[in-house]
Parts: C-alpha cells; structure tokens; sequence
C-alpha cells in the first residue's frame, strides 16, 4: 500500500460538492454515534456499522444526503463504529461528534478513479485538476482516495493497492548529507541548502502570524466583556492565522522536497546521515523553537521514503559519531569544535581549512560503522 497525497485545484461547483460531500460523511458520523448510543441505552447491546448502514439504505433521506458518494457514508459509519470500538476496548475516549467548520474534514471514496499526468477523475466530482503534475502515478489503479478540506485547501490521498516494482540500486558516487540548524543540509559534495526559516520570506510570514494571534487574543478578551458584540472579525482572524500556518507547512515542505530531489538527481549508491537526537535537543530550551520550525522528523521521513524510490541505500551513523570534529584529510580529532558557532577550522595535524559543515558530511560518507535503514 503508498499513498500519494497532493493538493487539487477545484472548480468552485467542485469544490462546493467537496463541501457538501465532508458534509454527509459528518452527518453520518454523528448519526450513527446518537444511534449507537440510544442503541446501547435500550437493548445493552452494540449497533455495528454494517446495520446500520443497512437502516441508512432503507431509510427516507434528504436529496443532498444521497447526493454523495455512498462509500463515502459507508466509510464514515465504518469509522465510527472503529471509534465506539476502542472506547469499549479502553483503548480510547468516548467518540468526539465530528463539528461543522473544523479545521480538517474529509470523505472517502472508492472505485472508478483515474489518474493522468495533470487531473483526476473521482466519483461524483469528474475530472479534477492537480496542483502538482506528474506526482501520483499514472500507472497501476487506484484503490482508494481520500478528499479532504484544510484551511479552506482541497487535497486528494490516492491509495495504491500494489507496491511499485522495488528499484535496482543506485550506482552513483556515495553521498554524506550534514543536518542542522545553520543550513537545513549540507551533502558531501558541497552543496548547500539553507535554513528556509531564515529567509526574509518566512520571518514575514511568521511576523505576521504572531500578530494576529496577538489581536485574536485581544478579541477573545474584549467580547468576553462586551454583549452585543459579534464574534465576525474574530473568525476572520482565527482564519487567516490558519491560511498562514498552512502557507508555512508548504512552503516548508517544498524546500524539503527540493534537497530530496537533488538526493535522487545524484543517483548515489548510499546516503549517508546522522541519528540526530531531536528529542534530546527538545529539552533546549533555546534549541526547540528552531528545531520545531525545522521539522527534522517529517524531513527524515522524506528523505527516507526517496531512497526508498531509488533504491538508494540510506546509512545512518550513531550521534556519538564526531563527524565534525574529525578531520577528513588526516583524521586527527579537533575536540574544540563543540560550539556551533565555530563553522571553519584549520586542522592542527595536517593544517587543512575545513569548511564545518561539508567535513562533516564528507566524514559521514566515509563512515564505516553505521546501520543500514530499510
Ligand atoms: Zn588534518
């Protein structure tokens, strides 16, 4: 199973149906949770979503109900029942009603899904074009997929039945990649990709978010306090505080795809990076905010799953590992390069100038003990 997950770009009367359709599977949620209950409160006995869903087919529904894709209704029940499941099973709270205006809603559909290079074709919507062309593949058919709004963006997750054909393994020169706060990466043969939170940009961007949380805060405050007021321009604010958030996710993500793709353009045989201890580095306080903003976890996972895809062997190296004390040259252990600051150094062995950040990386290519990554 993979899933492609990527952004639509909807006509308005598509992405009303998108609206309505997160709708309905709402509905249904919520429906089957009051049934469930009552259920359970006459007989004692537990309401399965597959007769429920029977009911539901038997039953006089309104027009905009029936509208929807029926999987759509049937997967939202089936998620419910698994809800009402693990409440029984102690194995999570009681089932949470599924509210209008939530800042994620989706629906799910199945069969009857065509992908080409630039548009989809889902059940009940015909073809809708894509954001990013090319990126879920056009070959092999697709499962499932799942439609979702966030902040008032329209994404599609296609779910693939079969794994693609695993790659032969790529024959290019190793490759050692240096991650960190500076600069987000640094490979082996020297290029560089800087920290996207330090660009003029996103420190815009992130201004401008911190200013409107401070008016939300201040808006909450002052309707507490004031009767006729309405709550109109504190929505606005909540809104485009979350327009905000998302423009920083992608413009984030991107940046991260751009060092994948650089990865996969080199083709290397293996890949070679740090077990950085994010959770260790969580507890500095004057390192966490920067880490959060680096999101090294979902740049891991990135970086994992295009090895994966070419067949890119990926090492990892222990963090005891002194990749940027060591020098590349002559192997001589310069136990002064602690501070961060310091990012070159000449070597008192051999007198080579090293440039931090790509010795590093030259020295995690060449690592010989390391463990493999599936
Ligand atoms: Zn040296």
């Amino acid at each position: 199973m993979r899933a492609y997950r990527t952004e639509l770009a909807p006509t308005r009367a598509q992405t009303r149906l998108i609206r309505q359709y997160c709708g309905v599977a709402r509905f249904a949620y919520n429906w089957y949770l009051d049934c469930a209950q009552a259920y359970y409160r006459e007989t004692g006995a537990f309401l399965t979503g597959y007769s429920f869903s029977k009911v539901v087919n038997n039953s006089a529904r309104p027009d905009w109900f029936t509208a929807a894709p029926s999987k759509a209704v049937k997967h939202a029940i089936m998620c419910a029942e698994q809800a009402f499941r693990r409440f029984f099973a102690h194995k999570g709270g009681f089932p949470q009603y599924k509210r209008k205006g939530m800042n994620h809603d989706s629906y799910y559909v199945i069969g009857s899904i065509h992908v080409q290079r630039h548009r989809i074709r889902l059940p009940k919507l015909g073809w809708v074009r894509l954001k990013e062309k090319g990126y879920i593949p056009c070959k092999g058919i697709p499962k499932s997929a799942t439609v979702s709004i966030v902040n008032g963006r329209c994404y599609v997750s296609v779910l693939y039945d079969s794994e693609d054909a695993a790659p032969g393994p790529a024959t290019g020169e190793p490759l050692g990649m240096d991650v960190g706060l500076k600069e987000l990466a640094v490979l082996s043969d020297g290029t560089t990709f800087e920290n996207i939170n330090k660009t003029a940009r996103v420190r815009r961007l992130e201004k401008r978010k911190r200013r409107i949380e401070r008016s939300i805060a201040r808006r909450r405050a002052a309707n507490r306090t004031r009767k006729d007021s309405s709550w109109r321009n504190y929505h606005k604010a909540i809104n485009e505080k979350r327009r905000i958030e998302q423009r920083l996710v992608n413009i984030r993500t991107e940046h991260m795809r751009q060092v994948c793709n650089a990865i996969a353009r080199r083709q290397p045989s293996s890949l070679t990076v740090e077990d950085l201890n994010v959770k260790g580095m969580m507890k500095n306080r004057h390192l966490a905010p920067s880490l959060h903003k680096q999101s090294l976890g979902t740049f891991f996972t990135l970086v994992r799953d295009t090895c994966r895809k070419y067949g890119i062997a990926l090492r990892q190296v222990s963090r005891w590992y002194p990749s940027s004390q060591l020098c590349h040259d002559c192997g001589y252990r310069n136990h002064e390069i602690k501070d961060l600051r310091i990012r070159q150094w000449t070597c008192p062995g051999c007198g080579t100038w090293h440039e931090r950040d790509i010795n590093a990386a030259l020295n995690l290519r060449d690592a010989t003990e390391c463990q493999l990554i599936e």
